[in-house]
């Protein structure tokens, strides 16, 4: 197996297939602090894509209720389980890592998808990684927990009691999913046709259906269960990354090539999502690039974590994690990042502010930001996540994105500007 570096796990690690780098890499943030579960974004990507006979059960895109929502059900939690039982006591990040831009969260001493799959024997043959295939049964109720803290019947008296003001003793939050793209893809690694595959233009992952014989092993090696079976026509299918909006080849959205984000994306009704294209290097790094605001989130700032990056498959779907959900789980799922990611999040200085605007301004992919000061507006006191209090200066600042031409693509203060509507009209207020 080829050895590939993964920053995400601060090490090298073993991946069973040999491809060069894209040039570009497919990438979002997801701010989900304000994801509302309007579901907006699962049908739009549901009335694109997935609509027809056969994709019933087929959800690009979905938003699940955590801790207990997830589709397919428990998804997470059996991926973590299977990774206990063949390393117990082993899957974990070492603090004492030193922390570099080559390594931000540090280390993970424990053993990826593929890692595990190295050497099993089974009645099934070889795997390329350690997975499994849903039951048909766990792919129905997409929306299962939807808004509950626990489940129902568990213990319904002590969850109404906790649910009580003033104080919420449960939690749950929202966390809106898709394909990650990720850049060391297990439905890749997996597949024994070579069906699936990764384009170098923008590191979109694609299978193509005339070279699916529907094994599934897709299905069964993706951690984050975004490759789905569909049974009319025998293949396997997947998020296609609305490659041709990022193409720019939309004539209505795109007159002049312009790339454009995903229908999931620009449909976010909660502002919660920022998608962008980030320049790969010929090493498959990341080109040092500040100003390109997904770079800025993930690898300047380190305020958006990657989704379970001990999987290995450095998925490139980021999130900047809840403030009110308990650190040990959010460690899990996002990995040691988490406690700085809250804090910088809570007391956002003049540039994160800034940048932080700029998610679902615009239809157009944002390459490049600018920012152009403004005055002093206000200065408040925030409580910090950590204890105490910080003062955080507020400046009306200005936020120029462009677009993949370097043409200005929005434009958008940090103050909402007010309109008074004249009063002519006789509803007028
Ligand atoms: S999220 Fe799953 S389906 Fe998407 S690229 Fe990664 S491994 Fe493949
Ligand atoms: S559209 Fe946005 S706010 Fe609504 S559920 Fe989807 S991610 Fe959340």
């Amino acid at each position: 197996m080829p050895d590939v570096y993964n920053w995400q796990l601060g090490r090298k690690m073993s991946y069973p297939f040999a491809a060069s780098p894209a040039q570009w890499q497919f990438a979002f943030v997801f701010n989900t602090n304000r994801c509302i579960n309007c579901q907006t974004c699962t049908m739009a990507c549901r009335s694109t894509w997935t609509f027809s006979k056969g994709q019933e059960n087929i959800w690009w895109n979905n938003v699940e209720t955590k801790p207990f929502g997830g589709y397919p059900q428990n998804w997470d939690a059996r991926l973590l389980g299977l990774l206990e039982d063949h390393n117990p006591g082993g899957q974990v990040w070492d603090a004492s890592a030193p922390r570099t831009p080559a390594a931000p969260y540090g280390r993970f001493d424990g053993h990826t998808i593929f890692e595990a799959a190295a050497g099993y024997a089974g009645p099934d043959g070889p795997k390329a990684a350690l997975g499994y295939l849903p039951t048909p049964a766990e792919w129905t109720s997409p929306n299962i927990y939807e808004d509950h803290a626990r489940p129902e019947g568990a213990n319904a008296t002590a969850a109404r009691m906790n649910a009580a003001l003033p104080e919420h003793k449960v939690w749950f939050f929202y966390l809106a999913r898709l394909c990650n793209h990720c850049t060391y893809p297990g439905c890749l690694a997996a597949c024994p046709r070579q069906a699936v595959y990764k384009r170098p233009e923008d590191g979109i992952v694609l299978i193509d259906q005339s070279r699916c014989h529907g094994y599934q092993k897709c299905v069964e090696a993706c951690p984050y269960k975004k490759a789905f079976f569909r049974p009319n026509t025998g293949t396997s299918e997947k998020c296609v990354g609305c490659y041709p909006r990022i193409e720019g080849k939309d004539p209505e959205l795109s007159p002049n090539g312009e790339p454009c984000e995903t229908r999931c994306m620009t449909s976010c009704v909660g502002k919660i999502r920022l998608q962008g294209l980030v320049r790969v290097g010929d090493d498959g790094a990341w080109v040092h690039d500040p100003h390109n605001p997904i770079y800025y989130l993930v690898r300047e700032r380190k305020i958006a974590l990657p989704l379970y990056p001990q999987f290995g498959t450095e998925p490139n779907g980021y999130y900047i994690p809840p403030r009110w959900v308990p650190r040990p789980y959010l460690m899990q799922m996002f990995g040691p990042g988490v406690e700085s990611a809250i804090e910088q999040y809570s007391c956002p200085d003049r540039e994160l502010l800034a940048v932080l605007q700029l998610f679902r301004t615009t239809q157009q992919i944002i390459f490049r930001y600018e920012i152009i000061p403004g005055p002093k507006i206000a200065e408040i006191e925030v409580s910090m996540p950590s204890g105490g209090t910080r003062t955080q200066v507020i400046y009306n600042d200005t936020v120029i994105g462009y677009n993949k031409f370097d043409r200005e693509a929005v434009r958008i203060t940090i103050e909402e500007p007010v309109f008074e509507r004249p009063a002519a009209h006789a509803n007028s207020i």
